[in-house]
């Protein structure tokens, strides 16, 4: 066991949507029983990109002692394929375009490096 960031699931506030999963690059969470649970602890490398994709707000990051991340079974995972993510703007995918979540108005979406400067400069 070590000391250190690993995700945390409020249940009570997990909808079961599963926009975390396929951002997931680790694939470290899997919707079990309409909840989100991390399947295993030793794929989550707590760098917290689920956090902010979350639209409930039921994802954090802590502290706390579990197993050490194991980059290679990480690494081996099947990557997941999500085409429901896309710029909110003009609709670029991640196969062409490199994406952002982003937090606006109660709501997660995602922008791509085009159109952000747009949502900067106005
Ligand atoms: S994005 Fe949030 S509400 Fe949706 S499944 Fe993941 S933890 Fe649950
Ligand atoms: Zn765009």
């Amino acid at each position: 066991m070590v000391k250190r960031m690993i995700v945390k699931i409020d249940e009570k506030k997990c909808t079961g949507c599963g926009k975390c999963v396929a951002p997931c690059a680790e694939g470290a969470i899997k919707i079990i029983n309409g909840k989100a649970k991390v399947v295993s602890e030793e794929l989550c490398d707590g760098m917290g990109f689920c956090v902010g994709i979350c639209p409930e707000g039921a994802l954090s990051v802590e502290e706390r002692y579990t197993v050490e991340f194991n980059r290679e079974k990480a690494e081996a995972q099947p990557k997941q394929k999500d085409i429901s993510i896309k710029c909110f703007s003009c609709g670029a995918n991640e196969a062409t375009s490199y994406l952002i979540p982003l937090r606006h108005n109660m709501q997660s979406l995602w922008v791509c490096t085009r159109c952000l400067p747009k949502l900067i400069h106005g």
